[in-house]
C-alpha cells in the first residue's frame, strides 16, 4: 500500500521548524515546484502565528502566479440518493430511514439541467449515491447524455465532471467515452482504522478498493482526476500527508498527479451524530491553514471549495489558494426544481449564483465558466506542461473574461452587470499588449451575440 502511516507519524513527531526552513520551502512553491511529503510535514508543524501568517500570504501569491484572479464556477447536480453504503456522516447512508429516496428520471434530469442553465451555469458536477435504478453505469451515461442535450437559448452545459462511486477499469473506459471532464472521488479518511469504523456496509467498506480507484481510472485512460479528504473525521495532519503520499504515488506511477483537490469539511447531515459533532473538529483558522499549505504543496493543481462553507470562509479561501467554487447549489436529487427535498448535508452558503458572482466580483475575482482546456484537448500532461511553468494564466484570463461577459449579457441582474462591466474593463490591463486587441475584438463579438469563444 502506498499510504504509509508509520512514515507519516514519524514526520509529525518532530520539532517545530525554524523560520529559515519555512522560507526555503515557500521559495520552492514560489518557483512553482511541487513540495515533497517531508516539506509539507514541516509546514504542518508550524505553530507560531507569524509563521502561519507567512504561509497564508505565500499561498495567495502562488495562486495569483498560476491562475491570476480567475475563479472557476460550477454547480453540482445530484441524480440519485439511493445508496447501499452506510457512511456514518452522510444523510444518504442506507440505514437512514428518514430520507425520501429518489433517483431522477431522465425527464427530471432534463428539468434540473434546464433550471441550472436558466441561472447561467455552464459547468456541472454530476453526483450520485452508490445505487442506481437500473444497471449502474448505463443510468449515469444516460444522465450525461441528457444533460449535454439540454439548452436554454444559446446556453448549454459545456462540461460535466463526475463524482460517483469507484468503477472497474472497463467501466472507467465507458465513462471516458461519454466525454466527461474530471472524475472525482474522495478517500474521506486515509486512516485505515477510522475508515473501517465509519464505513460499515456496502462496497465502500473496502478501504483498498477505494484507495486504488484512481489507478484504475488512469489505466483506463483518464487524464484528469480529482481526489480529496473529508476533513473532521481524523487528524488533519495525517490526512494532508496521506494525500501527499497519494499524489506522489500517482505522479511516480502515471507521470501525472491529480487535476484537482477537494477540501470538504464535515457538515451536519440528517440523523448523523458524527456529522453533528465531528471527532476531529477543524476550526476556521486551521481550515484556512490547510488550504494554504495545500496550495503551496501543489501550486499547479486546482483546489475546489463547495457551498458547504459560508460566504465569509469562501471569500477568505479564495485569497489562500482556492481556484474553483460551486455556487447556487442544491445537494438533493431534484433540489433545483423542488427546494424542499432532503439535502445530503447542510449548506453554509445558500446564496444564488448571481449573488455569489456579485460578491466575488466586487472583491476583484473574475468569475469564470471556462471549459477551454477540455475543449482544446489541453488536459492531463498537456495541461500540466502549461500549468507547471505558470503559463496557463495567459489562457485563463481571456477565457474567464469571455465567459463572464456571456454571463453578463444573458443572465446577470442589472447590478451585477454594472459591476461586471467595470471589472472586465479593469482586467484588460492585465492582458499582455500583444493580445489586447484580439481579446477586445472577441469581447465585442460576444456583446454582438456570438457565444462560446475560447483560446
Ligand atoms: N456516493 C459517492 C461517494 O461517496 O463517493 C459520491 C457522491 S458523495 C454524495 C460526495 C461526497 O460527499 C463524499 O465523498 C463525502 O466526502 C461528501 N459528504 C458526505 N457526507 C458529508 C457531510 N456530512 N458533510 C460534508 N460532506 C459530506
Ligand atoms: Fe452513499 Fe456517498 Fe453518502 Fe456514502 S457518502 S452514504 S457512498 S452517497
Amino acid at each position: 500500500m502506498f499510504i504509509k502511516p508509520e512514515i507519516i507519524e514519524s514526520l509529525l513527531n518532530q520539532k517545530a521548524p525554524l523560520r529559515q526552513e519555512i522560507e526555503e520551502i515557500i521559495n520552492k512553491s514560489l518557483n512553482l515546484e511541487r513540495l515533497s511529503t517531508k516539506d509539507v510535514a514541516t509546514l504542518l508543524r508550524v505553530t507560531r502565528a507569524s509563521d502561519i501568517a507567512r504561509i497564508w500570504e505565500a499561498a495567495g501569491q502562488v495562486k495569483e502566479l498560476i491562475y491570476g484572479k480567475r475563479v472557476v464556477i460550477f454547480a453540482p447536480l445530484y441524480i440519485s440518493n439511493l445508496c447501499k453504503n452506510n457512511c456514518a456522516y452522510c444523510a444518504f447512508r442506507t440505514d437512514n430511514r428518514g430520507v425520501t429516496r429518489k433517483a431522477l428520471t431522465q425527464d427530471e434530469i432534463a428539468a434540473e439541467t434546464l433550471a441550472l442553465l436558466k441561472t447561467g451555469q455552464k459547468r456541472i458536477l454530476l453526483v450520485s449515491g452508490e445505487a442506481y435504478p437500473q444497471d449502474g453505469l448505463d443510468y449515469v451515461l444516460d444522465a450525461i447524455k441528457t444533460i449535454y442535450s439540454m439548452s436554454d437559448r444559446n446556453n448549454h452545459i459545456r462540461r460535466i465532471n463526475v463524482n460517483i462511486a469507484p468503477l472497474e477499469q472497463k467501466d472507467f473506459k465507458r465513462l471516458l467515452g461519454a466525454d466527461i471532464g474530471t472524475y472525482q472521488l474522495f478517500q474521506e479518511t486515509y486512516h485505515p482504522e477510522t475508515y473501517t469504523k465509519l464505513h460499515t456496509k456496502g462496497p465502500k467498506s473496502d478501504y483498498l478498493y477505494r484507495l486504488t480507484c484512481m489507478d484504475r481510472a488512469f489505466r483506463a485512460g483518464f487524464q484528469d482526476i480529482g481526489i480529496g479528504v473529508l476533513f473532521g473525521l481524523y487528524d488533519y495532519r495525517f490526512e494532508v500527508l496521506a494525500l501527499m503520499q497519494h499524489i506522489e504515488h500517482l505522479e511516480a506511477t502515471y507521470g501525472l498527479g491529480p487535476h484537482t483537490l477537494s477540501v470538504p469539511r464535515l457538515e451536519p447531515a440528517d440523523g448523523s451524530s458524527i456529522a453533528e459533532k465531528p471527532p476531529f473538529p477543524i476550526d476556521d483558522t486551521m481550515f484556512k491553514t490547510i488550504i494554504a499549505i495545500l496550495r503551496l504543496a501543489v501550486p499547479y493543481t486546482g483546489i475546489i471549495l463547495s457551498t458547504r462553507e459560508t460566504a465569509a470562509m469562501r471569500q477568505d479561501a479564495l485569497n489562500l489558494g482556492v481556484s474553483q467554487i460551486s455556487a447556487g447549489s442544491k445537494t438533493s436529487p431534484g433540489g433545483y426544481s423542488d427546494p424542499s427535498a432532503t439535502e445530503q448535508f447542510s449548506l453554509g452558503d445558500t446564496r444564488t449564483l448571481d449573488d455569489v458572482i456579485a460578491d466575488i466580483g466586487e472583491k476583484g475575482h473574475i468569475p469564470s465558466f471556462c471549459t477551454g482546456c477540455y475543449r482544446l484537448g489541453r488536459t492531463g500532461i498537456d495541461f500540466m506542461d502549461q500549468a507547471k511553468p505558470g503559463d496557463i494564466k495567459a489562457k485563463c484570463l481571456p477565457n474567464a473574461l469571455f465567459t463572464f461577459e456571456e454571463y453578463l449579457q444573458d443572465y446577470a441582474s442589472p447590478a451585477t452587470k454594472a459591476m461586471g462591466r467595470v471589472l472586465i474593463d479593469r482586467s484588460m490591463s492585465d492582458i499582455p499588449s500583444a493580445n489586447k486587441d484580439k481579446t477586445q475584438k472577441a469581447l465585442s463579438k460576444i456583446r454582438d451575440g456570438k457565444r462560446d469563444i475560447y483560446v
